[in-house]
This record gives C-alpha cells, structure tokens and sequence, in this order.
C-alpha cells in the first residue's frame, strides 16, 4: 500500500463532479489497490475521511474512517472503516446541526457550518455489496463532507458565516471549549 500525495484547494480535480464506478472498475485490481492506497493514505493523515478526488482520481469512491483517539479529531465517535462506492445520500428530515470542520484538501483551516443531522446512505462496499443504512449526528456530517467532495464541494462552500474561519492553532484557543461541549451534548442525544 502506498501512502498517496493529497490534492490540495485550488486543484480542479476537487472542484468536478466524479463520475460513478462500474461493477467491472469496482472488481478490477486498479480501484482495488486505489481503495488500499486512499486507507492507508487516509490513516497516514490522521484524517476521517478521504474521497477519491483528494488524490486526483475523479471516481465516486470515499474512505471513513476514526479510530478511537484521532489525534485530528479527539471529540468524533468511532467510526469502523467504511468504504462507500457510489454512495447516495438522502436526508431524513429537515434537522440540522451546528458544526465545526476542517478537510485533509484545506491544510490548517476550518470552519463552522450545518450540516443535516439524520441521513440515509444507500453505497457499494468494494466487494461490490449494496449497503443501506442510516447515520447521525457527526458521523452523518462526516459522510456528508464526503460525499460532497465527490460532487466537487468543499466545506467551505457551505458555511454561512465567514467570521468563522480559522487555523487549527486558533481554533484549539477560543473555539474548541465550546464546540466540544455543543458536540458532546450531540453525541449524548443521537448516540454517534
Ligand atoms: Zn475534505
């Protein structure tokens, strides 16, 4: 397995939308070892997520991932890897939550924005296995963030108030006490 470099903001490849897998792609040793080099990649990066366009491939395949004690992001529920190939999202209701994000494709930024707060998530494993489940709270703004890569979105573009864009050293300072705190009574409310 290799570890992939990560495409950056500013890169075109994150600002198109990625076309879907065929069955033939999804079984062949290509997307195969590209699965394989997007985990590695992913856990490299200490990141939660990773979607193909992050590493230059415009295919409709993402990586979830957090393990207990991510570094990057102390306060998420685990999450078992997941791979989702040509995911379909579909909201539940109109519940939305406020939260905060940064992105492997956006060194050292981060922002606040809402994401919906119960999703339904219809996707191919890389066997090839149709999975429906549902997700919530910051699991499902997590597979939202990447999905959203997948049709050429950051999540920049879904933040409304621009005053809260920060470094990660910032945020750390007068951002994250309170987050926290708003994340935790999430967790405790909607158990992920
Ligand atoms: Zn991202």
């Amino acid at each position: 397995m290799t570890v992939l470099p990560i495409r950056e903001m500013g890169d075109p490849v994150l600002r198109e939308e990625a076309r879907a897998v065929t069955s033939e792609e999804l079984a062949g040793e290509e997307v195969q070892r590209l699965i394989d080099d997007m985990i590695e990649t992913m856990r490299a990066a200490d990141g939660a997520g990773l979607a193909a366009p992050q590493v230059g491939v415009p295919l409709r395949i993402a990586v979830i991932e957090v393990r207990a004690g991510n570094p990057r992001y102390p306060y998420k529920p685990p999450i078992p890897l997941t791979v989702i190939v040509n995911p379909e999202l579909t909201m539940l209701d109109g519940a939305t939550f406020a939260t905060n994000e940064g992105c492997l494709s956006m060194p050292n930024v981060r922002g606040d924005l809402e994401r919906f707060e119960n999703v339904g998530v219809r996707y191919l494993d890389r066997d090839g296995e149709v999975h429906e489940e549902t997700r919530r709270g910051l699991t499902a703004g997590t597979f939202q963030h990447e999905v959203d890569h997948l049709d050429g979105i950051l999540f920049v573009d879904r933040m409304t108030d621009m005053s809260s864009l920060s470094t990660w050293e910032e945020f750390e300072r007068h951002g994250k006490a309170d987050f926290v705190a708003r994340i935790e009574a999430l967790v405790a409310r909607v158990g992920s």
